[in-house]
């Protein structure tokens, strides 16, 4: 079965088995003497689900045979007519002579699922089952014995039921007691299998053979669909393989949800015949196995070699007919990448079945690219050259992998020791890694050159490779085989971009951008939480007993800590979730049905966060199960258990690699006058304006927007970066005059706090006092920005957790990247999701300040001040407000230009900043004094007497405790005033004195 989407649900396992090559009743082939012939004989007592069976055993040696009776009761044994004494030992027994060997029994069959039988294996349906609804036996039905035998099976069911078992001929005559079955199948096999029901049949022929298809009465009108479609595969295959090799074949509807292949025929399980695209893929892969499994056998101890020949040339060959081969190969890798983590990992050479996601995904997925690579290396004509001499030589034997590589090798004369080698024997797949991508002009020939590096041991792989030119592209295939080999490509112009393995050749790590947020992420992730609201656990109960049954942890929402966060993929049930919104800022999309998004974990991008909300518990019970099978999706939406929309995130095809963005240019003779950008702006509710703190014309520029708007008559507030939040109460009580300027200063611990020169922002302050504009601080108080950037959000007190903005959107990637780039010019030893949580929190302040002056005032509009990178691409504050407030924004961008950066640029002229009086003193706070340690050059306390040492405790009358007060006592200063300063010198053995001067400005 394949490796992704629905179709995963039925998986098929080939039951069969191991046959000889003789034909028992063939003219010039004698049976093999040596086997023993099995003859069963069975009857059923529906109603108590109870099985009676009659085996009679020819043994030809005289060796010892074990019989194991599984479940089954053992009422009777003798051999050559004789009662033998037997011991069950672990529901073994053996049995010494030769003869006949005779055993009656009985066993009971409910259809109760077996020990292997879970979500991730569906498919895999171990319990047999005999009801008047039907039969349906598939091993551990009668008492088994090792090796191989040639089977004979006689069946008595009831009149209106019709049975199916591995034959190429079937007899059936009605008896007074029910329906006698009878089954002839000529090969050895080590097992039979056996169903029956009250079945209609529809057949058909195609190439001389019987085509057949046995439904229930409710089903039998997917009938002739079943038969169009099997007519098409055996031609199709008699074609690309050889011809099939039995007479007849079957379809054959199932109680138990199973897609097996047996010799002769499939059993599709009942939900699974009903679904539409069964037809196009499950129905294939069974009959595939004809060949592969049916035909030519695997011995399973020296792997499963079945499934990824089948997977290749039916689930993948469907897709590539339509062109869609390589999204068929990347989900493929996209499976690897999410199932098989390293605990998970084995070599594909140990591949027996599949026993979850992870042994899927290797043996189905790794294998079937391991095919893929093959064709690609010797050819499509030899690769299926090499198929039919496989098939020719190992019909009705087992073969293994070695046989697999000599046919190969023998067709196309290539030693391919090597490649299965390098595919079959090592965990894990290639990871490449691209350095120094880049387009030169080497002696006049342009060039796209590049490193490739290889982690681990090298695999040898041929590599396509593409540049991407102005008017073409140029091919190469690059052959890897080294830890590090270094490229050339000519091309003829300009190149553009570089991309690798845009078709998914090869089986390899996908780059980040590759791999786009899946359910299989979620899900295949070694440290997954699902996060639950207390208050709707009813509701979610059923998804989360699933989920914890598959390995999630489950965490109440308001237990959720950072690091939970930062080290595992999520599920979020319910919409208000708070770690909703505080990753993404808002509450989770609702719909009607049951919807699940899945997205990048901003906090840590080799993890997924999913979101999922129900509208009712009977949406969310019937959705629940279902979503296992669409592990390739990131976006689902279902209605009463139907799926009704799925989305796959976008994610790049191939690695790809940008060599020269286009060189873009403005015309400056275009411009616009501030005035006229003043105009533009004034019907916009809010005017973001991005600073450089300490350029005094980008100042300018803010004072000209504010009182163009004002002169417009506009109701205006101006929210500013500069003041933190809790000092509002300051702000206020200076604009209405209540206290003074240096109070003002003071009390909201400006110089402290924000510290540039603040007359940089005065005419600004005093403007909105002089017009009554309301001025708000926006800013996060930094105690608590700064302990985020430290510990994370975890260092956080509770107290201190209330401050924080109700929503977080911490998803925007392109923000993410350049903080990246400013946080490495920081040599600060803290981790990077700190400092961008800090960063973030700083923002969501800000835009959650602006949006509640927003609220209060809704006829205002809010003239917001900030440094530029908090305004730039709209990324810091303006996205934040807009979503919100729901309101429209421009930005004003001072000083730095790109394509986005803003609605309008200005690159006002450099301007002196308005004087501020300095002492000229370098200084040391503390204990509440102030200490002069030093002088700078041309410093007016030195010219006028001060001493390293000296206190000083005021200026011009204001008591100094703090630099903050120095600066708040010399802020509104002209030039040649006179300040009048008092220090405290301590003089040695006379004790301190105190001292006073005057200093010119
Ligand atoms: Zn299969």
């Amino acid at each position: 079965m394949t490796t992704g989407d629905k179709t995963a649900c039925i998986l098929c396992f080939t039951l069969a088995l191991i046959v000889f090559q003789t034909n028992l009743y063939g003219a010039e082939e004698k049976p093999e003497q040596s086997l023993p012939v099995y003859s069963l004989s069975v009857s059923f007592d529906l109603k108590s689900n109870l099985l009676r069976g009659r085996a009679a055993i020819t043994v030809p040696k005289a060796a010892d045979m074990t019989v194991s009776s599984g479940n089954l009761r053992i009422i009777s044994v003798t051999l050559n007519g004789l009662s033998v004494e037997y011991r069950t030992k672990d529901n073994l027994f053996k049995v010494t002579g030769t003869g006949i060997l005779e055993i009656t029994y009985e066993g009971t069959f409910r259809g109760e699922p077996g020990s292997n039988e879970n979500i991730e294996n569906a498919g895999m349906v171990s319990a047999g089952m005999v009801s008047e609804g039907g039969i349906s036996l598939n091993g551990g039905w009668y008492p088994a014995i090792n090796g191989l035998a040639y089977y004979k099976l006689t069946a008595l069911v009831p009149n209106n039921f019709i049975a199916v078992s591995e034959a190429d001929e079937i007899d059936a005559r009605d008896t007074a007691s029910g329906k006698e079955y009878s089954f002839v199948f000529p090969h050895l096999l080590t097992g039979i299998d056996f169903v029956a029901g009250n079945y209609r049949e529809v057949k058909d022929t195609v190439d001389g053979i019987g085509v057949y298809a046995y439904f229930f009465p409710a089903d039998v009108s997917l009938a002739a669909n079943y038969i169009e479609h099997t007519k098409k595969y055996l031609r199709m295959y008699n074609e690309l393989f050889v011809p099939y090799p039995y007479k007849r074949f079957s379809v054959v509807e199932n109680i138990p949800p199973t897609g097996l292949s047996m010799p002769t025929f499939t059993l599709l399980g009942r939900d699974i015949v009903r679904l539409p695209f069964i037809l196009e893929t499950s129905l294939g892969h069974e009959i595939t196995h004809q060949w592969f499994g049916n035909y030519v056998y695997a011995d399973f101890k020296k792997g499963n070699w079945l499934e990824a020949v089948t997977s290749y040339l039916s689930d993948h060959l469907y897709e590539e007919l339509k062109g869609k081969g390589w999204e068929y190969r990347k989900n493929i890798l996209i499976n690897f990448q999410s199932y098989v983590t390293p605990d998970k990992d084995f070599p594909l050479r140990d591949f027996t079945e599949r026993t979850g996601f992870a042994s899927m995904a290797i043996g189905y997925g790794k294998g079937a690219m391991l095919f893929h690579m093959l064709e690609n290396l010797v050819g499509r004509d030899i690769f299926y050259r090499s198929l039919r001499r496989l098939i020719e030589d190992n019909k009705f034997k087992q073969a293994s992998w070695a046989d697999v590589e000599t046919s190969f090798e023998q067709e196309s004369g290539k030693d391919l020791g090597w490649f299965f080698t390098q595919w079959l024997n090592r965990k894990g797949v290639p990871s490449f890694e691209v350095r120094y991508p880049g387009a030169l002009i080497l002696k006049g020939i342009t060039t796209a050159s590049f490193e490739f590096v290889q982690k681990g041991e090298p695999y040898r792989v041929e590599l396509p490779a593409k540049v991407i030119t102005e008017k073409g592209e140029v091919k190469q295939v690059l052959a890897l085989e080294k830890e590090r080999q270094y490229f050339d490509i000519a091309a003829k112009e300009n190149p553009t971009d570089l991309i690798f393995d845009d078709n998914y050749d090869i089986m390899r790590t996908l780059a980040d951008n590759e791999f786009p947020p899946v359910i299989a992420r979620l899900l295949g992730d070694e440290k997954k939480i699902i996060v639950y609201p207390e208050k709707e656990m009813e509701k979610y109960a059923g998804l989360l007993a699933i989920f914890k049954g598959e390995g999630f942890s489950a965490k109440e929402q308001l237990e959720v800590n950072d690091k939970d966060i930062q080290s595992s993929s999520l599920l979020i049930l319910g919409s208000e979730s708070p770690v909703l919104k505080r990753l993404f800022g808002a509450a989770g999309e609702r719909s009607t049905g049951f919807l699940l998004i899945v997205r990048n974990n901003p906090l840590n991008t080799s993890k997924v966060v999913a979101y999922a909300h129900g509208n009712s518990k009977e949406e969310v019970d019937l959705a629940v199960d279902k979503i296992f099978h669409y592990g390739k999706y990131s976006v689902l939406r279902f209605e009463k258990g139907e799926n009704v929309a799925k989305e796959i995130s976008k994610s790049d095809r191939g690695m790809v690699f940008n060599l020269q963005a286009p060189v873009e240019g403005v015309e400056p003779d275009k411009s616009l006058k501030l005035d006229e950008i003043i105009d533009a702006v004034s019907e916009k509710p809010i005017v973001l304006i991005g600073e450089r703190h300490t350029n005094y014309e980008d100042h300018k520029v803010e004072f000209a927007v504010i009182a163009g708007l004002f002169k417009k008559g506009k109701k205006i507030a101006i929210g500013m970066e500069m003041f933190q939040r809790p000092f509002q109460k300051a702000i206020d009580e200076y604009l209405v005059g209540t206290i003074d300027e240096r109070e003002f200063l003071r009390k909201t611990e400006y110089f402290k706090r924000w510290g540039y020169d603040y007359n940089n922002y005065r005419e600004i302050i005093e403007f909105a006092k002089a017009k009554g504009i309301p001025l708000v601080a926006l800013n996060q108080r930094s105690e608590i920005v700064d302990t985020v950037a430290k510990g994370g959000l975890d260092a956080l007190t509770q107290e201190e957790r209330k401050e924080l903005p109700q929503e977080m959107d911490m998803s925007d990637e392109l923000y993410k990247e350049r903080l990246r780039e400013v946080y490495e010019d920081h040599p600060d030893h803290i981790p990077f999701e700190n400092f961008y949580q800090s960063q973030i929190i700083w923002d969501e302040t800000m835009a959650h300040s602006a949006a509640r002056l927003l609220e209060e005032r809704p006829d205002h509009h809010i003239v917001v001040l900030a440094g530029v990178e908090h305004i730039m691409y709209g990324s810091g504050i303006p996205n934040r407000v807009h979503r919100l407030t729901g309101r429209d924004y421009v930005t004003i961008i001072n000083g730095t230009f790109d394509r986005d950066v803003g609605t309008y640029v200005l690159f006002p002229k450099s301007l002196n900043p308005p004087f501020t009086a300095k002492l000229g003193v370098i200084i040391r706070e503390s204990a509440g004094m102030v200490q002069v340690t030093d002088f700078s050059p041309d410093s007016v306390a030195l010219k006028s007497g001060l001493n390293k040492g000296d206190m000083i405790t005021s200026v011009d009358g204001w008591k100094i405790q703090t630099v903050s007060d120095i600066k708040i006592a010399l802020f509104d200063k002209e030039p040649g005033q006179t300040v009048n300063v008092k220090v405290i010198r301590k003089r040695f053995l006379l004790g301190s004195r105190e001292l006073e001067f005057n200093l010119s400005l």
